[in-house]
């Protein structure tokens, strides 16, 4: 725990001494809100308002409670937030939750030895990405250690003697601690959004595609935004989203920001990458599609790390070649996939760049690059 404090902290005070570095930026410690016509905030000195000038609400996620868990509000529970505040780790967890998050913590804990057990909504976790990469992380939990209680919904957390119990339909498990991981919700209400006449969608911030509020002078960006945009929860998009939201506003500029090449990379071991459509979804949207499964222990260097388990999967528009999503298995899978991203923004979109690159022996990316030459020439 004290070594992750330490990256996040250096990664904070990189920043705040980049921004103390810049004369243009005054950096205020204080819980803004909308005010009297501006945004004001409280310093030990009294209030400090900003009226007449633009506003961007940043102001990011916090954990999203499940409101249908009787007795949840009862018993002491942890979100990603306050489990990275303990100091000593728990004998036993049940973590509420199967996505990126949840599957982290659950891989995480049960290395370092703590009884964990995984409530899953579905069948296997990962409820978006590959059938594929679902079942290979299910087993890889399950040898690990992690106990998978599939289809389970939770609906009870009750103290008992020896810690929380916590109840679903079809089972219980009674856990030291109990970490909730079912999603993250704008954090805007602190802010008094009624108060600049703001209206929120879905819990967020209303923009329209130039990351305009519907009220003059004021911009949102990152977790904040409600709608379609909560499914854009990653740092990548805060921050391709920032120098638009200065652009538009400086400039009075038209930047549209494009949601449609969007990385989604879940760090288990190995890790879950994935770009665009799955198989499903690109079916689902209509496209007749090519699709092709490289598992990674057929290129050398998976092999010679020991590291078999994973694959590349490619989906292709049939009629165009056009690439419409990949998914990445594997060591560093998130450090590849920019290899299948970057096509997507090709006109055309198809995998000749990639096909076109000449890739080092051995490597783990032969296997993406070795991927696209087979389901490119599946293409007829
Ligand atoms: C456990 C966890 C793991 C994650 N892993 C990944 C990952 O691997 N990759 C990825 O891309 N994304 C990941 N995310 C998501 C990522 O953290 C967010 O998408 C990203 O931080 C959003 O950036 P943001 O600028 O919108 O908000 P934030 O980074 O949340 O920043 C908002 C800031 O606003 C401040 N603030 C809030 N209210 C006020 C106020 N009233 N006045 C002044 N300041 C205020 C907050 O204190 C905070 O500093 C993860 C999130 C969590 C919780």
């Amino acid at each position: 725990m004290r070594r992750v404090r330490e990256v996040v902290d250096y990664g904070r005070e990189f920043y705040e001494r980049r921004l103390a570095a810049n004369d243009r930026i005054r950096l205020v410690r204080s819980a803004g809100r909308f005010r009297n016509g501006g945004v004001e905030f409280d310093t030990p000195d009294g209030p400090l308002s900003f009226t007449d000038v633009p506003v961007v609400v940043a102001t990011g996620a916090r954990p999203a409670i499940p409101d249908d868990v009787a007795g949840l509000e009862d018993v002491p529970f942890l979100t990603n937030e306050s489990f990275l505040e303990l100091d000593r780790l728990p004998a036993s967890i049940a973590i509420i939750g199967a996505g990126p998050i949840g599957v982290e913590f659950a891989q995480a804990l049960a290395r370092l030895d703590v009884a964990t057990t995984l409530l899953l909504r579905g069948e296997a976790p990962l409820s978006h990405e590959e059938p594929d990469a679902r079942e290979t992380l299910t087993k890889i939990l399950v040898r690990e250690g992690v106990r998978l209680a599939p289809f389970a919904r939770a609906v009870k957390a009750s103290w008992v003697e020896g810690g929380i119990e916590l109840s679903w339909e079809g089972g219980t498990v009674v856990v030291e601690q109990l970490l909730v991981a079912t999603g993250r919700e704008p954090a805007v209400d602190v802010l008094d959004p009624e108060a600049a006449g703001l209206e929120l969608v879905d819990g967020g911030v209303e923009v329209d595609e130039h990351l305009a509020t519907p009220v003059d002078g004021i911009w949102a960006l990152g977790d904040a935004i409600g709608g379609v945009h909560r499914a854009f929860q990653y740092t990548h998009v805060a921050t391709y989203e920032g120098p638009q939201v200065a652009e538009n506003i400086l400039r009075g500029g038209g930047h549209r920001p494009s949601y449609a090449v969007i990385p989604r990379v879940t760090f288990t071991d190995p890790e879950v990458a994935a770009v665009g459509y799955t198989e499903m979804f690109a079916v689902a949207a209509g496209h007749d599609v090519v699709t092709h499964v490289k598992p990674i222990r057929e290129v050398g260097k998976a092999r010679a790390m020991g590291e078999t388990e994973g694959f590349v999967k490619i989906v292709l528009d049939r009629p165009t070649g056009r690439l419409l999503g990949a998914t990445i298995m594997s060591p560093h899978a998130g450090d590849m996939l920019p290899e299948l991203t970057m096509p997507m923004h090709v006109e055309g979109g198809t995998l000749e760049p990639l096909l076109a690159t000449m890739h080092g022996h051995p490597t783990l990316a032969e296997a993406v690059k070795v991927a696209a030459r087979e389901a490119a020439a599946k293409l007829g």
